[in-house]
């Protein structure tokens, strides 16, 4: 009991069980009770603490304490009683109010929970709805042309906002057109809807779309610039027009008239969701109709060209090959990865910088079409030559390449015309320099070094040699042993000097009948001096017999050697000149014998 007293707001001096009576009295004080009753603030609370002190005023009573309760108490037990009577009908009154409230509210929400599923279910039947349309957008896509998908998206539009009428128009190229016209619009007006009837646009239609947003109206007909369409429409009674999003600006709209009851918020939102996924579903189509006649133009143009496609997406690092990307080397279209590692593993080593580096440089926008030759290996483990083309075909703000595109072509077949026909060009050149009978150098070719090598010593200010040889008595060689064995002689001269010449710049050159010249780049006067008597020398151990010369009866050369460091001469014919006046000296002095040019003795053999 002491603690229902705690609990209750009364304080207690001591356990009830050592409490007097003398002490319980004065707890049923209508006052202290009172007070009690305000500091509780809860109905159950009061109730509980009603409950206590009418059980402490029967337990008082129904004790005999007639000693202890006098009059005036049992009085105002009494009093107190009643009191707590009344305060019991109160609470009892307050908990009906509460309860009729509690059921109130529970109605309430009941209502409101019953509101919110029907909006969820009419939601969701919408969205389930517009879900359904766009998978038959997408499918049409695939499958139909873009008369049958406005048609059809028309058809939707009508039936979600309850429009007996509507059409869609589309401006092309300046003209509005009619995509499709819903059923009770007479075709027989004039109103086909395969895009080549004009829809007679007029400054309703344009001040009612142009800025792009949904307008409803009740009564079309109020408006300022209202004109009726022609016979064939119907009359529009109510109207929702929905601005179809184009690539710049309004590339057309949707119109739905004529749901008596008019066009609701949640409509203008279906009917816009509508016409979103109606213009990305035509661009798609329309976009994947142009590809496709690009694909078959291109395929028809790579079929007859035999050339393999590749589209490389830079970014991504996706790289697409046509089948006759393989089949070109022989393999099986789509045989290995299509990646750019392929094309490196396929490539020779010593073509794979090639191919990096021009990707590279077309990435970086440096070029805008490239076109190298790289070898790549064949189904059958050959190196084939291919010719790879390619492009830009995109590019960022910055200019560097999102996509290049190109083909492939074996070039083998040309590569090897090409490969034969370069080194025909050289063995011409190489003949055209050569000397047929002597297999040394000719005229012409000495002549073009000569020149080279005066200009280079000229600049680097170095001494250039030459030395002018002629075999003596060599009319009496032929007549002696004929002109084929004098041919022979020739060829052999020829070598030795050629090989008694030891640096790679040297040269020798037949350069008459029977006479050589050898130039000697970086050699000066007595250099070359002894060259000629090395190429003396080599002659002399050829040990020809030549019994019709008076020198030794054996073939002798005879020299004229000249040298200079060209200063501002503009030529070498001066020194060309000099080597063969003293050729004409060695001859004139008795044959077989060297001599040097401005020098009064000559080198006698
Ligand atoms: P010299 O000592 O004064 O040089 O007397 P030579 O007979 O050598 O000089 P010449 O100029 O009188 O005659 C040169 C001869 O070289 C004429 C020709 O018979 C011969 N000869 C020139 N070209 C050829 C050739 O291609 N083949 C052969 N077999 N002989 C040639
Ligand atoms: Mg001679
Ligand atoms: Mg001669």
């Amino acid at each position: 009991m002491n603690r229902a007293c705690k609990e209750n707001g009364l304080s207690l001096k001591a356990p009830l069980s050592l409490l007097s009576m003398t002490d319980l009295i004065p707890l049923a004080d209508p006052q202290q009770c009172r007070s009690a009753l305000a500091e509780v603030n809860t109905i159950e609370g009061r109730e509980r603490l009603l409950t206590w002190v009418v059980q402490l005023i029967q337990g008082l009573r129904s004790m005999d304490l007639p000693r202890v309760l006098s009059a005036g108490d049992l009085i105002r037990l009494n009093d107190l009683e009643k009191e707590m009577e009344g305060h019991q009908l109160r609470l009892e009154a307050a908990r009906n109010d509460r309860i009729s409230d509690l059921i109130r509210d529970n109605k309430r929400l009941q209502l409101e929970v019953l509101e919110r599923d029907l909006v969820e279910e009419q939601v969701s039947r919408k969205s389930k709805l517009l879900e359904a349309i766009n998978q038959v957008l997408n499918q049409m896509v695939a499958d139909r042309g873009e008369h049958y998908l406005a048609t059809t998206c028309l058809g939707a539009a009508c039936e979600l906002t309850g429009s007996p009428s509507g059409f869609i128009v589309e401006n092309q190229e300046g003209i509005w057109r009619l995509l499709a016209v819903a059923s009770d619009i007479s075709e027989s007006a004039g109103a086909k809807t395969d895009g080549s009837s004009v829809f007679p646009m007029n400054n309703f239609w344009r001040e009612v779309t142009q800025t792009g947003e949904t307008r409803a109206f009740a009564a079309p007909g109020a408006h300022p610039l209202w004109q009726p369409l022609p016979d064939g429409y119907p009359e529009i009674r109510t109207l929702l027009a929905v601005s179809l999003p184009g690539k710049a600006g309004v590339s057309g709209f949707i119109a739905l008239a004529n749901n008596p009851r008019g066009y609701a918020f949640i409509d203008q939102a279906d009917v816009e969701t509508l016409a979103l996924s109606f213009v990305e579903a035509l661009q798609r189509k329309r976009a994947e109709q142009a590809k496709q006649i690009s694909e078959r133009r291109l395929n028809l143009a790579l079929d007859s060209a035999e050339e393999g496609l590749w589209d490389y997406m830079v970014q991504d690092e996706e790289i697409f090959f046509s089948p006759r990307w393989f089949t070109l080397l022989g393999f099986q279209a789509g045989e290995f990865p299509y990646s750019f590692e392929t094309w490196v593993a396929l490539t020779h080593p010593d073509d794979v910088a090639l191919l990096k580096n021009t990707i590279h440089t077309a990435t970086r926008g440096d070029e805008e079409a490239f076109k190298i030759e790289i070898r790549m290996l064949s189904q059958e483990g050959q190196w084939r030559w291919i010719q790879v083309r390619g492009r830009a075909v995109e590019r960022n703000v910055r200019g560097e390449a999102l996509r290049l595109v190109g083909t492939l072509i074996d070039f083998s077949p040309y590569k090897h015309v090409e490969t034969a026909l370069q080194k025909a060009n050289e063995e011409l050149q190489r003949l055209a320099a050569l000397d047929d009978l002597t297999q040394i150098a000719n005229r012409r070719r000495f002549d073009e070094r000569l020149n080279d090598e005066w200009c280079r010593a000229r600049r680097d200010g170095l001494p250039l040699g030459i030395i002018i040889a002629d075999i003596d008595y060599f009319k009496a060689y032929n007549d002696t042993y004929g002109h084929v064995r004098g041919d022979e002689i020739l060829y052999a001269v020829a070598q030795s000097i050629s090989a008694t010449l030891k640096r790679p710049m040297d040269m020798v050159a037949r350069y008459g009948g029977e006479e050589f010249a050898i130039l000697l780049p970086n050699t000066d006067l007595p250099g070359a001096a002894q060259v000629a008597q090395e190429i003396h020398k080599a002659i002399e151990a050829l040990q020809v017999k030549h019994r019709a010369s008076p020198v030794d009866g054996h073939v002798t050369l005879s020299m004229g050697v000249a040298a200079r460091v060209p200063r501002g001469e503009r030529s070498p014919i001066a020194m060309v000149e000099s080597a063969d006046q003293a050729l004409y000296k060695a001859k004139a002095q008795g044959r077989n014998r060297i001599v040097m040019a401005g020098m009064e003795e000559n080198i006698c053999c």
